[in-house]
């Protein structure tokens, strides 16, 4: 309760910072951490004994659980009972941890099936009639897929219709021929997640770099209704598992991966503009820009709640891609 009044004073966007922790297969002996930080501020170590710090709502150290991670993203869940949409993104370089914290595993989960299963116990709460629906889709080459459809096995089966953004006449977003599946419990919502994850590793000959190369969203969508069971809006929560942020360019990528890193890079962009120019409360906000923020576009604003998490490597090699990640981040700030 404190907290969620704590999330409302501080404005509709807030952003988090966490640092991975070195993971068994690395070596520790060649890999000084460049990253020190306390719970607001990540300081890194540059040449020369200089250092940068970058302030934050909230740091995660390496050793940080993704019980502590939830317990502060958890505020968002209530807002999306109260009325809000809400947005919960997972922004960094490939490798930095960002599946982890959405995803986890299986004795670690992460913000998904913990988000879903608070939404679910929230709601039982308040006492009153509500329908939950779960939609899950992935946003590669500009293109839109869902990941609750399967693709086709034999030439002769139909595709399945393409997905279109469209606005509604309230300027609510709506996402033609995207399924959603209304789910009466929290194990059901969680077997749509483990499908589309599964759907969405499958896809592709090498899962990894396709997974990096492409953002991949999951809405859960609330109605609550009245105490006369009269319909009250819809309001959506967005857990997103962006592309990864390493700038393509700068690599020696050719050809379909230059292209793929070159969209993933375009819309994390755009992103950055959209959040930007939100917190700088400028008049016109740069939506149309991407698909990605195109989808975000009713969940992204004045009435919404945003928590991104930007995720940085500890390694000293990855310095140059961790700069860009906090950079980006203030931006945001
Ligand atoms: P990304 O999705 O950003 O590419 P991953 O989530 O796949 O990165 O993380 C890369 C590797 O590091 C995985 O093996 C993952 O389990 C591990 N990892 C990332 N963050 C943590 C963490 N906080 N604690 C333990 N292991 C982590
Ligand atoms: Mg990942």
């Amino acid at each position: 309760q404190i907290l969620h009044e704590f999330l409302d004073l501080k404005g509709n966007i807030r952003v988090f910072c966490r640092i991975r922790p070195i993971t068994g297969g690395e070596n520790f002996g060649h890999l000084r951490p460049v990253v020190a930080s306390n719970s607001n501020e990540v300081v890194l170590k540059l040449m020369d004994n200089k250092t940068k710090s970058y302030n934050f709502d909230q740091v995660f150290h390496p050793g940080s659980s993704q019980d502590q991670v939830f317990t502060e993203v958890e505020p968002i869940i209530k807002s999306v009972i109260d009325g809000y949409n809400a947005c919960i993104f997972a922004y960094g370089q490939t490798g930095t941890g960002k599946t982890f914290t959405m995803e986890g595993s299986a004795d670690t989960p992460g913000i998904v099936p913990r988000a879903i299963e608070a939404l679910f116990k929230q709601a039982v709460d308040c006492n009153h009639a509500f329908l939950i629906s779960f939609s899950m889709l992935e946003i590669y080459m500009g293109n839109l897929k869902d990941l609750l459809v399967p693709k086709p096995t034999k030439v002769t089966d139909p595709m399945p219709p393409c997905l279109s953004i469209q606005a509604d006449p309230k300027g609510e977003i709506v996402i033609g021929n995207l399924v959603a599946i209304e789910v009466n419990d929290f194990n059901q919502a969680l077997r749509l997640y483990r499908l589309g994850c599964r759907l969405r590793t499958t896809a592709s000959t090498n899962s990894n770099l396709t997974s990096s190369r492409s953002h991949c969203m999951i809405r859960v969508a609330i109605t609550c209704f009245d105490a006369a069971e009269r319909r009250r809006e819809t309001n959506k929560l967005w857990l997103v598992d962006l592309g990864g942020s390493e700038r393509v360019l700068k690599t020696k990528a050719s050809g379909k991966r230059l292209d793929e890193g070159k969209a993933i890079n375009l819309s994390l962009s755009a992103l950055g503009d959209v959040i930007s120019s939100l917190q700088r409360k400028r008049h016109h906000i740069p939506y149309r820009n991407s698909k990605l923020t195109q989808v975000l576009k009713d969940s992204l604003g004045d009435d919404s709640k945003t928590i991104m998490l930007v995720h940085v490597s500890p390694k000293e090699e990855d310095l140059c891609e961790t700069i860009c990640s906090l950079s980006f981040a203030t931006r945001a700030k």
